[in-house]
């Protein structure tokens, strides 16, 4: 536990847990998906859960915290197994991603607009939040617009509107202009990773708790089967398996909610769909994925068009590859650049990366590069099935958001708006249920 009072010890939101002197309710969900949250958020809204947040709901400093003595009293909702201790709240957050952090605003926004207050933390396996976004990205506001209505002012780093939008289809050594099938019109090319990090200081603000560098490896379960939280990685585990000085036990993060955002294919939204049978429940189709390899680079002040986006397709995928690029002009010089595959490709001996180094070097692209250095670079799945291929997104115990339920608009190419979206129905409606 001290692992995560030492990392948190930089924050002043660091809030205490508060009293245990009840047990966690047990709360079984019936399959209708309003009736799951009526009733698991019924267990949060009773007047016994926050009475017991405001009459013996403790905040102390984060000096306190590192003071942390279990014997004086204030951290009264520890409960300590002999190797794993146990935290309390009242919605877990796996994920600190667009679709945890928006679910986490929006859950401190609504509860404390009706004057009461959830306790929220998310626990993000990124060293810090947005280490693990790729940067670059076409960003449609209105969600934010909705979450947090004064972003401009509340200097979000969203400050390049796009101010062209082309479409090209390549052969080897040309490029053809096609009408542009997007419309970016109000839309921003941003970096993710920044508008993230932004994000995460902002729910902080609202007073959610978020724990960097854990990784939620576990899912906990109550006697009748429903998700009550999750167990975080043991970390000091030496190659071999033995456990080395510096072992230390994962730590249980008990929710009345439990939400999984943890972005495409999150290995524990993947137990939950698969355990709790959510694909047939929701009458989805499987889900499919793409790769997406982005490289950020640095280029010549002259060759730089702020806004300028451009999508293409063709070369070098073949006709039976699904796929295209992009290449987003940021600000400070930088563009975004990257190629998406359709990981059902048939060829068995195209390798995603070498077609990637291919198309930097058509004719049409390598002049903007050339004299450029490489400054970030990563990549990722996402999600391609659309949304016939989302599950039934709620689950005995909680729900799955953003892009692990796959929210994310296949021919919009973008699932930003949409994970966030995702992220505050959620609340929206299961908040207003708690409040009816
Ligand atoms: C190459 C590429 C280009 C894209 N371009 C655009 C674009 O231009 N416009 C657009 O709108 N969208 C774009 N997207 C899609 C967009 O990035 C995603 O839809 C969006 O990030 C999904 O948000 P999310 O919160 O669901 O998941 P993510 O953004 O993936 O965040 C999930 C977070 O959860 C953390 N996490 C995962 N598992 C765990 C765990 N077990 N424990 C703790 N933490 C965990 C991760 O580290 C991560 O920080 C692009 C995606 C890719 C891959």
């Amino acid at each position: 536990m001290q692992r995560l009072i030492s990392l948190r010890s930089k924050s002043n939101s660091l809030k205490s847990l508060f009293n245990p002197l009840k047990s966690p309710q047990k709360h079984s969900i019936s399959a209708d998906w309003s009736s799951c949250f009526h009733q698991s958020w019924s267990l949060i809204a009773s007047k016994g859960c926050f009475n017991r947040v405001f009459s013996y709901g403790l905040w102390p400093s984060c000096a306190k915290m590192r003071n942390f003595d279990k014997n004086q009293g204030f951290v009264r909702r520890f409960s300590s197994e002999a190797q794993r201790e146990s935290i309390e709240y009242d919605v877990v957050i796996v994920g600190a991603g667009p679709a945890g952090l928006s679910a986490a605003i929006r859950l401190k926004q609504l509860s404390s607009e009706k004057g009461v207050d959830l306790s929220v933390c998310v626990v993000e396996k990124g060293p810090e939040v947005g280490a693990h976004i790729l940067s670059g990205n076409v960003f449609e506001p209105r969600a934010l617009d909705e979450l947090l209505p004064h972003w401009k002012e509340e200097e979000a780093p969203i400050n390049v509107p796009v101010s062209s939008d082309k479409f090209w289809f390549l052969t080897k050594d040309r490029a053809f202009s096609l009408p542009c099938p997007f419309d970016n019109k109000g839309n921003y090319v941003i970096s993710l990773s920044q508008l993230v990090r932004w994000m995460g200081i902002k729910a902080e603000e609202f007073g959610v708790e978020i724990y960097p560098g854990f990784a939620a490896s576990e899912i906990l379960y109550d006697a009748n089967d429903s998700v009550v939280g999750i167990g975080t990685n043991d970390m000091g585990i030496a190659k071999d398996g033995s456990k080395k000085d510096t072992f230390q036990r994962g730590v249980e993060l008990k929710g009345r909610v439990t939400l999984l955002a943890e972005g495409c294919r999150g290995s524990l939204s993947e137990k939950l769909i698969k355990k709790y049978k959510l694909r047939e429940k929701g009458h989805a189709q499987h889900q499919t994925y793409a790769l997406g390899i982005k490289e950020v680079w640095e280029i010549d002040e002259s060759k730089h068009k702020p806004g300028a986006v451009l999508h293409t397709i063709g070369w070098p995928l073949d006709q039976k590859t699904y796929g295209g690029s992009f290449l987003y002009h940021m600000k400070d010089r930088q563009v975004s650049i990257g190629l998406v595959v359709a990981l059902n490709y048939h060829n068995p001996y195209l390798n995603p990366y070498e077609e990637f180094q291919k198309f930097k070097h058509h004719p049409a692209i390598r002049p903007l590069l050339e004299g450029g250095t490489v400054i970030q670079y990563g990549a990722r799945t996402l999600n391609e099935g659309g949304i016939q291929s989302i599950p039934y997104p709620v689950f005995p115990g909680g729900a799955i958001i953003g892009c692990s339920a796959g929210f994310l608009n296949v021919p919009k190419i973008k699932g930003t708006h949409t994970a966030m979206k995702s992220g505050t129905n959620h609340i929206n409606h299961t908040v207003w249920l708690i409040f009816a």
